[in-house]
C-alpha cells in the first residue's frame, strides 16, 4: 500500500510507492492499453478519462489528519486518472484540431471539478509527461491528474509569494510580471493571444521553460470555461514550437491551479512546461547545485531561448 510520509528535514510530504515499480515501461505484445478496443476503452469516445492502474494515490485508502506534528506516515489517500486524449495512437497536441483540443481541455476542467471536490483533498495536480526521454511509459498521448491530500511544496512556494506581494502591494505576482512584458513589448513573450500569453520567464530556471500566463486574474481552469479553446491552442502553440525545435519533444507540462482547501484570492491560474533539453538535442541534466542545492543553472538567456521559439515556427 502506498504511503505518504512527513520529512521533517524539509518541511514536506513525500509519496512512497513500491507497487508503481511494477509497472509496464513500453507497452507489452505491441498493445496499446489506450488505444480503442482494448478492456477499458470500449464504446464511443473521443476523450477518456480512466483510473490509473497504478496508482500512487486511492481514494480506497481511508482519509487521516495531516497534520504534521502529530503524524509522520499514514495512506496515500487521493486519486489518481489519465486521460487519454484521442482515440488516434499517434494524434499529440500539436497535431488535433480546434474540436479535439477542446474536448481535452474540457476533460480537463471536468476531472479537476470532480476531484477538487473529494472529501480529504488539498491539491490538484493536472499535468502531462511527455517523451520517452522523460520516462513516458506509454506513447499514446495522455495527461494525468492527481488529487493530494496536500499542498505540493513548489505550489507552497508561489502561494507564500503570491500572498505576501499581495499583503504588501495590494497585486498579484503574474498580473504584474504579464502588465510589464506586455508594457515593455518584452523579448521574452513568444505568443499573445485575446485572453494568454506564452513566454519564457525572466526567472525560467530552464533553457526553454515556457509559461501560459491568463491575462485575467483567474485561479482555475473553472474561471476559464469560456475561453478554454483559446487556452488550447496557446499550449497547441507551445508544443509545436518544441516539436520543431527539439530532437525529440519530450517535456513536462503542469497546470498550477489554486489549492482545494482555503481562500487564496492571490492565486494566478497558469500553465508550466519544463522541456528537459539544453539546446535542440542535448539533455539537460540536473547536477550538484541543482540536486544538491535546488539553485537551478539556466545554460541560455530567457531572451535568446523566446527568440529562438519564436523563430522556429
Ligand atoms: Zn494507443
Ligand atoms: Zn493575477
Ligand atoms: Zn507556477
Amino acid at each position: 500500500m502506498s504511503r505518504v510520509r512527513f520529512n521533517p528535514m524539509l518541511g514536506e510530504w513525500i509519496i512512497v510507492t513500491k507497487e508503481r515499480a511494477s509497472r509496464p515501461f513500453q507497452e507489452q505484445d505491441h498493445k496499446c492499453p489506450f488505444c480503442p478496443g482494448q478492456p477499458e476503452t470500449q464504446g464511443n469516445w473521443d476523450v477518456l478519462t480512466l483510473d490509473n492502474k497504478f496508482p500512487a494515490l486511492s481514494p480506497d485508502f481511508p482519509p487521516f489528519p495531516l497534520d504534521s506534528s502529530i503524524i509522520m506516515d499514514g495512506p496515500a489517500y487521493g486519486a489518481s486518472k489519465v486521460i487519454v486524449y484521442s482515440r488516434d495512437h499517434n494524434e499529440q497536441f500539436e497535431d488535433m484540431d480546434d474540436k479535439q483540443i477542446q474536448l481535452v481541455l474540457q476533460e480537463y476542467l471536468r476531472v479537476f471539478r470532480e476531484l477538487d471536490k473529494l472529501k480529504g483533498i488539498a491539491y490538484v495536480l493536472e499535468f502531462e509527461n511527455r517523451g520517452q526521454a522523460v520516462g513516458v511509459s506509454l506513447d499514446h498521448a495522455h495527461g494525468q491528474v492527481i488529487a493530494i491530500p496536500f499542498i505540493p511544496p513548489r505550489i507552497e512556494r508561489e502561494l507564500a509569494q503570491s500572498r505576501k506581494l499581495w499583503e504588501s502591494e495590494s497585486t498579484c505576482i503574474v498580473c504584474k510580471a504579464v502588465e510589464n512584458e506586455f508594457k515593455s513589448g518584452s523579448p521574452r513573450i513568444i505568443k499573445q493571444t485575446k485572453h494568454f500569453m506564452s513566454l519564457v520567464p525572466f526567472y525560467a530556471r530552464l533553457p526553454y521553460e515556457v509559461h501560459i500566463y491568463p491575462r485575467k486574474h483567474v485561479a482555475s481552469l473553472i474561471e476559464l470555461e469560456d475561453h478554454l479553446l483559446e487556452l488550447g491552442q496557446i499550449i497547441r502553440d507551445t508544443v509545436k514550437r518544441y516539436a520543431e525545435f527539439f530532437e525529440e519533444n519530450a517535456y513536462v507540462m503542469a497546470f498550477h491551479t489554486r489549492p482545494s482547501v482555503g481562500e487564496h484570492p492571490y492565486w494566478h491560474f497558469h500553465i508550466e512546461f519544463y522541456p528537459i533539453w539544453r539546446d535542440r538535442k542535448t539533455r539537460k541534466y540536473l547536477g550538484g547545485i541543482e540536486t544538491g542545492g535546488w539553485t537551478y543553472m539556466n545554460d541560455s538567456t530567457p531572451e535568446e531561448s523566446a527568440k529562438e521559439l519564436r523563430e522556429v515556427v
